[in-house]
């Protein structure tokens, strides 16, 4: 296992190729091996991806998470395997059918049917004073969603967002974007780090950032 990975996240081998991996049910075809460990693909997880280019997210194994743009669950089911208690916000009813079967095999994560837009909706089921805010919403305004999200954050937490700068301008050069996106998330957080993920998500960028007072 590397020291560097937070608990609940191993490097496994399957199939003879180390891969990251988290315990608990399979949800997406991965492999799993005869402890319970399930392949955690960074091709299908920008999260995963995140982790596989070794970015510092800092989790502590048991940190309460909001998740922003849970879709069917590939990436959320692997934060609820490591994470405490994870509500994962999703819009369309459809992904989030397959979203509650998810959530069967794991009590700690809390589907919600609703639109990271307007977070009052939710407001009064998750809980203030979390450790992060994870944001894969592929939608025009992601700044603006993950500045209105930022009510949830402990003054120590941190928001970790994977911009799409397609959803943005499918024209506009992606660079371009991206530094319109983070001035934009400056009114509310200090930016602490990026990284394109293009090896694993074309005009991807990931955005680690601290809620500023
Ligand atoms: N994060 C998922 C994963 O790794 O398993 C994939 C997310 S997919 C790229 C983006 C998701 O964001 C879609 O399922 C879409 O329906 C959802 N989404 C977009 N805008 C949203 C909004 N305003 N509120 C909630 N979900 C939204």
């Amino acid at each position: 296992m590397s020291t560097d990975l937070p608990p609940g996240i191993q490097r496994r081998r399957f199939d003879g190729r180390e891969r990251l991996a988290t315990r608990g049910e399979p949800v997406y075809g991965e492999p799993q091996d005869e402890e319970g460990w399930r392949a955690w693909d960074a091709g299908r997880s920008k999260l995963g991806a995140m982790l596989e280019l070794e970015l510092n997210l800092g989790f502590a194994g048991d940190d309460g998470v909001l998740y922003l743009g849970a879709a069917s669950g590939t990436t959320v089911s692997h934060v609820a395997d490591f994470a405490g208690p994870t509500y994962a916000v999703e819009f369309a009813p459809r992904p989030t059918r397959d979203l509650l079967a998810v959530a069967d095999a794991r009590p700690n994560l809390f589907p919600l049917l609703k639109d990271a837009r307007a977070p009052e909706t939710y407001a009064h089921v998750v809980e203030a004073g979390l450790e992060y805010v994870v944001q894969d919403v592929a939608t025009r305004g992601q700044a603006t969603v993950a500045l209105r999200n930022r009510r949830f954050l402990a003054p120590d937490g941190r928001l970790v967002a994977a911009i799409k700068a397609r959803s943005e301008d499918v024209l506009e050069d992606p660079d371009d974007v991206f530094s319109d996106v983070l001035d934009d998330l400056r009114e509310g957080y200090a930016i602490t780090d990026t990284r394109r993920l293009d090896r694993f998500h074309d005009d991807h960028l990931a955005v680690v950032a601290e809620p500023r007072a």
